[in-house]
């Protein structure tokens, strides 16, 4: 009824998950960006692709990343849990 042509079944491995907004970091030194989970915005290392995104929110290990308009129409539905990042509170 509100099937949004972004969703493709990602509940499966993204309900209720944890995030964390973050700067952009690659998941592997093997390729050199990743695509939001939803709209397949491009995301990126800033001094390798400057017109991508370089911030999202991404799980824990970095491997899954969502951009901030998905992030903000989806939350809800999925029950997402923003979390801290680590090591860019301090100082
Ligand atoms: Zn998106």
């Amino acid at each position: 009824m509100d099937q949004d042509w972004r969703l493709r079944g990602q509940e499966e491995y993204l309900k209720g998950a944890e995030l964390c907004r973050k700067r952009y970091e690659r998941y592997s030194e093997s390729w050199d960006h990743d695509h939001c989970e939803f709209c397949w915005a491009k995301f990126a290392e800033e001094d390798l692709i400057p017109d991508a995104l370089h911030k999202g929110y991404a799980t824990a290990d970095n491997y899954r990343w969502i951009c901030e308009q998905c992030f903000k129409d989806f939350k809800e539905r999925f029950g997402w849990r923003l979390i801290e990042s680590q090591g860019e509170t301090e100082g």
